[in-house]
């Protein structure tokens, strides 16, 4: 079996990604969310030039599958027209920003959501490695911290803290132009302090390598822990529908268009302004015991060249013999995209229907099983 194969960079819509089932095609709606005419607009794009499978990723973004180099062009010319498209790869690639979808109009999270994006346009922003990516969570409490970042801004009883990823305090500032400010300027200093050396690199292992944070960022402590990541049902802004394993399909895409602006959530789901009843449509879940939301499932075959297996039906077949309580985790590698960390069951593909099983480990861990197929699988569980 040949190592996985590391990128080192994150497709986005003007620097696609080849896959095994064409280009994924990544777009990230301003502010995390799509107007109704975008989100149907986006839906007809996905159904004209690529498979019609949209995913929804853990940083917020939205993924259009099986685009052919022909029909790129066409494509981004139609997301332009839907104000979907940045002005270039590098602007691109720096609004690399997960906001917590629950904001209202005017709030802290809103304010600083729109500051930092302007402040990431400018010609002057700095250059971060594809992977650099901010949190904006400045709700009663944090949401996102299970969600991967570099720099999080987060709200504290006398103000924002904007605080390093890994770092137990941040800096307190008043206003969201502040924080915009605050977070260029950790930006700035991972940089110049070799944070990218060759382009690549994160915050926290910056600092757990010994980076020595400047004094200013050392003196508001972060909030407390943060809460669980929300359950599908409604909520204050609207029904919040997870999708399962995190795709849609262009045509529930469109109903969904149909009912309300969209925003788009790091949990796999989707926040539908406004709305109080669960619409009834394929590939939503909306009950929150439901087992598939138990299971973290990457691509696999034939969707993903690396993949050594389909994954996905696995998924579905093995989800109503998932002990309660339980997670799971199906790969179709060692390289363990859905789920890069530890997870009680892993399943990792090892040939075509055949996976290895590994407890409390990562999908390169030492195997418990080697080999299993569906029905030995679901024994085993
Ligand atoms: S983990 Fe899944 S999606 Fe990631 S490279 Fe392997 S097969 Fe592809």
């Amino acid at each position: 079996m040949s190592a996985p194969v590391v990128h080192g960079w994150c497709p986005g819509a003007l620097r696609p990604m080849m896959s095994g089932d064409g280009l994924v095609v990544r777009v990230r709606a301003p502010l995390g969310r799509l107007a109704q005419a975008q989100a149907a607009g986006l839906a007809d794009l996905a159904a004209a030039h690529g498979n019609g499978l949209i995913d929804v990723s853990a940083r917020s973004n939205i993924q259009i599958r099986g685009v052919s180099p022909e029909a790129h062009p066409a494509l981004i010319d139609g997301l332009t027209a839907l104000g979907l498209i940045d002005e270039d790869v590098a602007a691109e690639t720096r609004r690399n920003l997960v906001i917590q979808p629950f904001w209202a109009d005017r709030d802290a999270t809103q304010c600083v959501a729109v500051s930092l994006t302007e402040a990431l346009a400018r010609e002057d922003a700095p250059d971060l490695p594809g992977k650099f990516g901010f949190a904006v969570d400045c709700g009663s409490s944090p949401l996102l911290r299970s969600i991967s970042a570099d720099i999080r801004i987060e709200a504290a009883s006398d103000g924002l803290v904007v605080r390093a990823d890994g770092a137990d305090t941040g800096r307190l500032v008043a206003t969201a132009q502040e924080a915009a400010a605050a977070a260029m300027e950790l930006a700035r200093w991972f940089l110049d302090t070799g944070g990218a050396p060759a382009g690549r690199g994160r915050m926290a292992r910056h600092l757990a390598g010994g980076a020595s944070l400047p004094d200013r960022f050392r003196h508001a402590p972060a909030a407390a822990s943060g809460a669980a990541p929300p359950t599908p049902g409604a909520s204050l802004t609207g029904q919040l529908v997870a999708l399962e394993f995190g795709q849609i399909t262009a045509p529930t895409l469109a109903a969904l268009a149909g009912l309300a602006p969209i925003r788009i959530t790091p949990w796999r789901a989707l926040l539908l302004e406004g709305v109080t009843t669960a619409p009834d449509l394929p590939g939503l879940i909306h009950d929150a015991t439901d087992p598939r939301l138990r299971i973290d499932v990457c691509t696999g075959a034939p969707g993903c060249p690396q993949a050594l297996s389909p994954t996905r039906d696995l998924a579905r077949a093995l989800a109503p013999h998932l002990p309660e309580g339980q997670r799971l985790h199906i790969s179709g590698c060692a390289k363990g995209c859905a789920h890069p960390g530890p997870a009680a069951l892993t399943l990792t593909a090892t040939a075509t229907d055949r996976f290895d099983l590994i407890r409390d480990g990562r999908a390169d861990a030492l195997p418990e099983a080697t080999g299993l197929a569906p029905d030995q699988i679901k024994k085993a569980l």
